[in-house]
């Protein structure tokens, strides 16, 4: 299997995703100081408009008539309030876009407001803001999505070696999912060799690890624990922001993840940035994504996953095992 770096969708999303990353390192290392403003939730602000803006932007001089799905719009950065807030992040897609001004930047944010189509582009401008801010793990996470299908997905976690160690000195990691041409990793800020992903083979739960979000309000932590004892799962978690897991994942670091709805949002509808670039980079890594229940995800229906219930990642060797203690756990619960 070989990876066409040339062709124009994934050339594309390659370059938009090193510069919204870029923009992203630049904010996190000038503006998030960790031991004052921990809780002050201004820099993932910036960080967060600015990665999108560059993307808008990019896309509407590539692909003016693709549509962008993302999680941001300009409506708050527009308020007086946060005037501060869009003079930074003016001033930091300026350095990577001269003729940024506050409305060219809240136009091109506002690119990412459009409704999904048959060919679309969906963006997390910064997934796992909490790690953003904490100077963990985060990714910037766009995915090309054409008849419902992930097409082209690709993360950006500067926070991450080799697509699975975390290293917050080094060039950090490009992960590039392309269906049918596997999934393949390469530094994130310097040239380098694109390498494949390949997931674990390791088909017994005892031996499997789990990977989770830090944040235990993302998943039904106690449901977890039962899954864990079925399956007979006996290392220890890694704990992960974003979507930084599903490239552990596929670089076979870790090999299954569960996204459980919480009992403070048993409605609660996954966003199709949180998952869409992530399920393919896992997908073509030679693993498998689907909801708790089994079935694939639906990538049809606009910003929301609207007919799946919750996420369950794998090596694919431990879906079937995982889909039956999801089963078992669940008919325990009823
Ligand atoms: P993670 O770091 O894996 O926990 O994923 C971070 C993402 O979780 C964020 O981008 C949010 O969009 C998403 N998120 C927010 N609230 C919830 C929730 N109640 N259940 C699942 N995911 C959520
Ligand atoms: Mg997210």
């Amino acid at each position: 299997m070989s990876l066409d770096t040339g062709h124009p969708d994934v050339q594309f999303a390659i370059e938009a995703v090193r510069q919204a990353a870029r923009v992203a390192r630049e904010v996190e290392r000038e503006l998030v100081d960790h031991t004052i403003t921990k809780k002050d939730k201004s820099p993932v602000t910036v960080a967060d408009f600015a990665a999108q803006a560059l993307v808008g932007c990019l896309l509407d001089k590539s692909y003016p008539n693709d549509p962008l799905v993302a999680e941001e719009n300009s409506a708050h950065l527009r308020e007086p309030d946060n005037r501060e807030n869009l003079n930074n992040v003016v001033k930091f897609v300026g350095r990577h876009l001269a003729y940024a001004t506050p409305e060219t930047v809240c136009q091109w944010i506002d690119h990412g407001g459009q409704d999904s189509a048959n060919r679309f582009w969906t963006l997390d401008p910064i997934d796992g803001t909490k790690g953003f801010l904490r100077g963990d793990q985060y990714a910037v996470a766009l995915a090309l999505i054409v008849d419902g299908k992930v097409q082209v997905g690709v993360l950006g976690c500067p926070n991450l070696r080799d697509g699975y160690q975390p290293d917050h000195e080094g060039p950090g990691s490009l992960i590039v999912a392309v269906r049918g041409q596997g999934t393949w990793t390469t530094p994130l800020a310097e040239d380098g060799p694109f390498v494949p992903l390949k997931v674990s083979p390791i088909a017994d739960g005892k031996d499997a690890r789990l990977l989770r979000s830090v944040d235990a309000g993302h998943t039904n932590t106690g449901r977890v624990a039962q899954l864990v004892e079925v399956l007979g799962v006996q290392a220890e978690p890694v704990l992960m922001d974003s979507q930084a897991k599903y490239s552990v994942m596929a670089a076979g670091r870790g090999d299954l993840l569960f996204r459980l709805l919480t009992k403070a949002q048993p409605d609660y509808k996954e966003k199709i940035w949180d998952h869409a670039a992530g399920s393919l980079v896992i997908e073509e890594a030679g693993g498998r994504v689907t909801d708790l229940l089994g079935n694939d995800l639906d990538f049809t229906l606009g910003r929301t996953l609207a007919n799946n219930v919750g996420i369950v990642a794998s090596n694919g060797h431990l879906h079937e095992a995982a889909l039956k203690a999801l089963n078992q756990v669940f008919q325990e619960q009823a």
